[in-house]
């Protein structure tokens, strides 16, 4: 059996390991999840491999970027498969704090970011989410201390916002986005994807297809609003009750009209059933 990384479950913990590896001069590479880890989370580890001695994968379930409406307490939580699958693929440590030790009682310090994070994409529809997002990011950065920390392009706004709040505050880090894994039929993989029932299941795959056929019209030549509005369509007949899909600047997220305001990336967000998927595609 493949050896299992080390746990940490408090910050002074976590620093004595790192600065051992910091001791000999190792490289260190983050990969932040919230756990319930798929295939998609493990090619990001596998990015993290390559680029460096020390690979910590953190596995936090983070509160504050859920809405009170939204699924923290029921978000898939497994952490000991979590923890054979990283030891199997040979990562040094888990970063696994209580909410607690993330967030004391009396924590009052908050991150907004703006640029990517306020384009009315993601957060237009979970407006709590990138200052969660970019609160603990920033708190798990200084943390842990990376020289790289592993994103999925999955996350497409979620990549951007973290990119720029790293440029920003002058982090001493690279952010590495890693292409989005999906499943034979195409669909994204996702933690979310357990609440899927079967039948929602079967209709799921029908977002990348969209994705898909949208940007091969629009590398064609056809009217970006023309076929973005199709895809709505398509989507919504589906029965998918629709969040947004748009065509937008692949860098600052802005609004885009034409195929020439490029490089160009596809974003979606929808419902179906009680279940949220995302996804995007570059154009
Ligand atoms: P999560 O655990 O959902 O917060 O995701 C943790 C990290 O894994 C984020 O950087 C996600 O973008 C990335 N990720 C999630 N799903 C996938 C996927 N299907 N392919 C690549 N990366 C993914």
């Amino acid at each position: 059996m493949a050896r299992r990384p080390l746990v940490a479950r408090s910050v002074p913990a976590l620093r004595t390991i790192v600065s051992r590896y910091r001791a000999k001069r190792e490289t260190v590479a983050l990969v932040p999840t919230m756990g319930a880890l798929h295939d998609g989370h493990l090619s990001l580890v596998r990015a993290a491999r390559k680029r460096a001695r020390r690979v910590i994968v953190s596995i936090f379930v983070n509160p504050a970027q859920f809405a009170p409406t939204e699924d923290f307490k029921t978000y898939p939580r497994s952490f000991d498969a979590d923890l054979a699958m990283l030891a199997a693929h040979k990562v040094d440590l888990v970063w696994a704090p209580s909410v607690a030790v993330m967030y004391p009682a009396d924590f009052s310090t908050k991150i907004a970011p703006g640029g990517p994070a306020l384009v009315g994409l993601e957060d237009k529809f979970r407006p709590h989410f990138f200052g969660g997002v970019a609160t603990v990011v920033s708190k798990l950065f200084l943390q842990t201390a990376p020289d790289f920390a592993i994103f999925g392009e999955k996350d497409y706004q979620q990549l951007k916002v973290v990119t720029r709040m790293a440029r920003d505050l002058d982090l001493p880090l690279r952010v590495i986005g890693v292409p989005t894994v999906r499943e034979k039929d195409g669909l994204a993989m996702s933690s979310r994807n357990a609440y899927l029932s079967p039948s929602e299941r079967k209709i799921a795959p029908l977002l990348y297809r969209v994705l898909k056929d949208t940007a091969a019209a629009i590398r064609a030549g056809a009217s970006l609003s023309a076929t973005v509005a199709q895809g709505r369509g398509a989507i919504e007949t589906a029965g998918f009750t629709l969040d947004y899909l748009e065509a937008r600047h692949a860098e600052t997220l802005l609004p885009a009209q034409f195929a020439k305001d490029g490089p160009l990336r596809l974003l979606v967000a929808a419902k179906i059933g009680k279940t949220r998927l995302i996804d995007n595609i570059r154009v």
